[in-house]
């Protein structure tokens, strides 16, 4: 069997939830037994978000081959349990380096290089790059930003276009718009929904099925009206109404049928149900908690969620595995200081110390660590939070008082250093040592327990790294190296045996974390940040 295609637009605003949604549907048909995969098409001229601010664009997503891509990528993981890659994320940056370096090439003979066909076949073929793989049934293809935007225009098109080249059952176009509520007329209104269609049809398109981000339920009445004028069947219209939590979609997208509705218009069969089992215990879990815990998570981005996008995540998981309730706070490290750090701290069971680049708030992370250590207080350092826990235990233990990290001051004690392989790069685009590595522990630590077997394998996203010169100093005085890359000695994992909790890793654990398998780290932190609560 062919594969076949989903194309997921957007209409109206941004924010619906497009990802979610993709991610929701795929779940559905993984579990009636499609293999499925997502890619998302992101309109901007950056090759890859890697070089964003998270205030831009939030979190940048990793994934195992050490592409730097969009966060949804990380919904993808999380819902379906399985690895994206380079090839999942796509911008048009990355089109247009393509076309360019064709042309340098000599590749289109002598013809004036266009967006119609150049650069829109360029785009279908990426579309059809995992299709193509032969290892899935259904590819969900999301197109970033909204139907009518300038930068979107080449996309739509190369959805027309494929479209048409597909067979007529190979694909389907799902559109999702957004139907206000106007308190005022106590009314849910279609003209934006209706507008943002015909914006589609101008483009050619004719989408399939619609699913309606609202407040409010759809009234019989509303349906049909969005039927009758945007051209789709009333069984095509989706409710996306307001949930608790992202992880209701999927059940909720089952109760709409999005599933049957996109199997129907593909000709595959319906006639297995999609078992839900597994995601229904964890949403029950995560409902009726037994505990709750306080958890800080001290980093500098925390006026936007989504720059910790995985690491929420990945607590909501952890949170449900340990059937505990966790209040997350976000607290920014540029506030503490070391006479506040007491009070900033004292209503909380765990501290998580974020990731990060630069040294604004560094010093709020130092002294955060240091009273987490002398106070006995559960500890995780993600990263830049752990290469911080370094330099604390470097100054404030091992004595080394201008001990500080490369990246961010010249110190006669580099207890982070930037790695060799970094001391010749300038680019900053993809240059850091990126994506999966092998990492072997100690037995008898904390991460060899949590993980339960000696060899894992994390992804990466950094440029500096624990300086083995002081592994000796730093080990005679209580801090140990628990976990090796074995294939260049460099430290992943430091740990203190000699305190309930105190776990820093150099890579990126909460971009593995997924509902099937919640992270083992942030399970055992969890678990350590309860114990400490019930002791307290
Ligand atoms: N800035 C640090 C480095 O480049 C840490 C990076 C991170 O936290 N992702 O090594």
């Amino acid at each position: 069997m062919d594969t076949k295609y989903v194309f997921v637009t957007g209409g109206v605003t941004s924010s619906l939830g497009k990802g979610i949604i993709s991610a929701s549907l795929a779940k559905l048909l993984q579990r009636r037994g499609y293999r499925v995969t997502i890619q998302k098409f992101d309109p901007y001229l950056n090759v890859d978000p890697g070089t964003m601010n998270p205030y831009e664009h939030g979190e940048c997503y990793v994934t195992d081959d050490g592409a730097e891509t969009d966060l949804d990528l990380g919904h993808y993981e999380r819902f379906l349990n399985l690895p994206t890659s380079q090839a999942n994320n796509v911008t048009t940056g990355r089109v247009y380096q393509t076309v360019i370096e064709n042309e340098r090439e000599g590749k289109y003979l002598g013809k004036t290089v266009q967006i119609i066909p150049h650069v829109t076949d360029e785009i279908q073929r990426r579309m059809k790059i995992l299709g193509n793989s032969g290892e899935y049934d259904i590819v969900i293809t999301e197109l970033g930003g909204t139907v009518g935007d300038i930068e979107s225009l080449p996309y739509v098109e190369s959805v027309r276009q494929l479209k048409r080249k597909l067979g007529a059952d190979d694909s389907v176009v799902i559109h999702l718009t957004l139907i206000p509520y106007l308190s005022a007329a106590g009314e849910l209104k279609t003209k934006p929904t209706q507008h943002s269609v015909q914006k589609l049809l101008e483009a050619g398109v004719q989408p399939d099925i619609l699913v309606c981000r609202t407040e409010h339920k759809l009234t019989t009445e509303v349906r049909k009206k969005i039927s009758l004028f945007c051209n789709v069947n009333q069984n095509a219209v989706i409710e996306s109404i307001d949930v608790e939590t992202i992880y209701d979609v999927p059940l909720m997208m089952e109760k709409e049928k999005l599933d049957k509705v996109v199997l129907a218009k593909l000709r595959m069969p319906t006639s297995s149900e999609a078992n839900l089992e597994n995601w229904k215990n964890f949403l029950f879990k995560l409902k009726h908690p037994k505990n709750e815990v306080n958890i800080g998570l001290i980093g500098k981005y925390v006026e936007l969620p989504d720059a910790y996008k995985s690491i929420n995540e990945a607590f909501i998981h952890a949170g449900a595995e340990n059937e505990c309730k966790i209040n997350l706070s976000h607290l920014s490290s540029e506030n503490i200081t070391s006479s506040n750090v007491k009070e900033r701290l004292k209503d909380l069971d765990g501290v998580l110390v974020a990731p990060g680049f630069g040294d604004r708030g560094i010093e709020g992370k130092i002294t955060t660590i240091k009273y987490l250590r002398e106070h006995k207080i559960p500890f995780f350092g993600i990263c830049l939070g752990m290469q911080c826990a370094v330099i604390e235990f470097a100054r404030n233990v091992v004595g080394l008082t201008k001990a500080h990290s490369t990246e961010m001051a010249k110190t006669s004690h580099p207890v982070i250093d930037l790695m060799d392989s970094q001391k010749e790069v300038s680019k900053k685009g993809g240059t850091m040592r990126l994506g999966a590595y092998k990492c072997k522990l100690e037995k008898g630590s904390r991460s060899f327990t949590a993980y339960g077997k000696q060899v894992i394998s994390e992804r990466h996203r950094h440029r500096y790294e624990f300086n083995n010169e002081y592994l000796h100093d730093f080990e005679t005085n209580g801090m140990m190296a628990t976990g090796i890359n074995p294939d260049n000695n460099l430290v992943e994992v430091v740990e203190i045996p000699n305190h309930p909790w105190f776990v820093g890793v150099q890579y990126h654990p909460e971009l593995k974390s997924t509902v099937d398998e919640p992270h083992p780290l942030f399970v055992r932190f969890v678990k350590a940040a309860i114990e400490n609560n019930v002791k307290k």
